[in-house]
């Protein structure tokens, strides 16, 4: 009952945190992991605990509690994660606009959330994507046959440098069209000559999630790299009606894997990679600041700033009024990324 009411003052949004596992390689050195405790009644708080060493040789401990929505320690399974987003997934089937990201830093476990390990993924490993799909797909067959006609229509878009590129068209035109961001009356937001691929069988995400790395790696020198620096967007719309009782619904469900979150130095970088580093630094603020705007704006009468980066332009009308909106932090476990893991806490704990 309490947790409700506190759900209900924080608005529609929602902040989860998921600790990656070390992976084999990892494990093998001593003090290779950082002090991390999971606590609450849900495991809802973690608190990061740091050795510090003065010139005197004298150590201190400092502690730094976090709490958040949902706290996943590294043992908890993709299966155990979707349950807690499977609601969201259904609001957007009833009509609402839905955005779920994940950020962290590099390496942190925001593809593996999103989509999965690379490589062959056993069904057990699926991440949040073709989870979401096959659970739209179960319940609009059976609305199916009680009557209504759903169509899923799914688009997968990058956003690089703030340039928007299709994932999934002729691998011979990406990066060679120019797509603009459209929002029409009655809330519906058209990015141009995207591909839409209509989803009328589970298994048509897996195609779609290859093509979309094919694309990429196409598009890229360096494929972690790119991923690491752009924004990937899957946009799976979802309309349905009901001929007979003239009802209708629609909705949107937006899963965005969030450029890396690590603190890029712009000293150093000249040209296009300082291009590069800005637009990053830009992108990922700009979207703190309209969260955080959207959260002490409840009554809607705030300014709120969607149009400083291409990202937040792109999901205005997943964002705010009647969305919903949920938010991953991805840490890794290491001690060597301390500082990094903080930092992505203390974003998260802006936007909360
Ligand atoms: P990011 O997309 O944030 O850069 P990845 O999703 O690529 O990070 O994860 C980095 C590595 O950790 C990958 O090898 C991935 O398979 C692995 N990994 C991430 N999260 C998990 C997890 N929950 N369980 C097992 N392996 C994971
Ligand atoms: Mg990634």
């Amino acid at each position: 009952k309490l947790h409700n009411t506190i759900q209900e003052l924080k608005g529609n949004i929602r902040v989860f945190c998921r600790v990656r596992p070390p992976l084999e390689s990892e494990k093998l050195r001593d003090g290779n992991l950082a002090q991390i405790q999971y606590y609450g009644e849900d495991g809802e708080k973690l608190e990061l605990t740091e050795t510090l060493s003065s010139t005197l040789g004298k150590k201190t401990i400092k502690s730094h509690p976090f709490s958040f929505d949902k706290v996943f320690a590294p043992e908890t399974t993709q299966e155990e994660c979707f349950e807690e987003i499977s609601q969201l997934v259904q609001s957007a089937l009833d009509g609402y606009n839905v955005c779920i990201f994940a950020y962290g830093q590099t390496g942190s476990g925001k593809t593996y959330t999103m989509q999965g390990p690379s490589g062959p993924v056993l069904s057990s490993s699926m991440g949040m994507i073709p989870r979401a799909v096959q659970q739209i797909y179960d319940v609009t067959q059976k609305l199916n046959e009680r009557g209504w006609k759903y169509t899923m229509e799914g688009q997968f878009l990058e956003i690089y440098n703030e340039t928007l590129h299709d994932l999934l068209g002729d691998t011979s035109n990406y990066g060679k069209i120019k797509h603009d961001i459209r929002h029409e009356k009655h809330g519906k937001t058209i990015v141009t000559d995207m591909t839409t691929v209509i989803l009328d069988s589970p298994a048509k995400v897996n195609m779609m999630l290859r093509k979309a790395s094919h694309n990429r790696a196409t598009g890229a020198t360096n494929l972690n790299e790119r991923s690491s620096r752009s924004h990937s967007v899957f946009m799976l719309r979802l309309t349905g009606i009901n001929p007979t009782t003239k009802e209708h619904s629609s909705g949107v469900l937006n899963l965005i894997d969030l450029a890396g979150s690590e603190r890029l130095a712009l000293s150093g970088s000249t040209g296009d990679r300082l291009r590069e580093t800005q637009a990053i630094n830009k992108s990922l603020s700009c979207l703190g600041d309209v969260i955080h705007a959207l959260a002490n704006n409840k009554d809607g009468t705030g300014h709120v700033p969607f149009r400083n980066s291409k990202l937040t332009y792109l999901l205005q009308n997943s964002l705010g009024g009647n969305s919903k909106t949920l938010m991953f932090v991805n840490i890794s476990p290491l001690s060597e990324h301390f500082n990094e893991t903080i930092c992505s806490l203390r974003f998260a704990t802006k936007v909360n």
